[in-house]
């Protein structure tokens, strides 16, 4: 240990990943308060939403979006931040 602080070797584990790939598994759509809400008459289809959603939650088929994985989507909103701003088609709504 350097002065007050601990080297890496000495930290405790954190979580660990035992099964590769398994993130699907976990419904963290649980952790949502904000839910996004797509208007499909603003949307242009971009794909911007799409390319930035850290879990992959935008859905497309196509390339058109066709709606949000609830289930996954944790609701971080960066989605609606990255949806133009002349666009604007998705909007943050509370969780009931
Ligand atoms: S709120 Fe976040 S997790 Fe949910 S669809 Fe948008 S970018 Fe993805
Ligand atoms: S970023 Fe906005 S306009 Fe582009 S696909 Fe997503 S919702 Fe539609």
């Amino acid at each position: 240990m350097k002065g007050d602080k601990p080297g890496w070797k000495e930290l405790p584990e954190g979580a660990l990943i035992v099964v590769p790939g398994s993130s699907e598994e976990y419904a963290t759509g649980d952790w949502r308060t904000k839910r996004p809400v797509i208007d499909m008459n603003k949307c242009t289809h971009c794909l911007l939403c799409w390319v930035y959603c850290p879990d992959s939650s935008i859905l497309a088929v196509d390339g058109k979006i066709v709606g949000v994985d609830l289930e996954h989507c944790k609701g971080c909103g960066i989605c609606a931040r990255e949806c133009p701003p002349k666009v604007s088609a998705i909007s943050m709504v509370p969780e009931e």
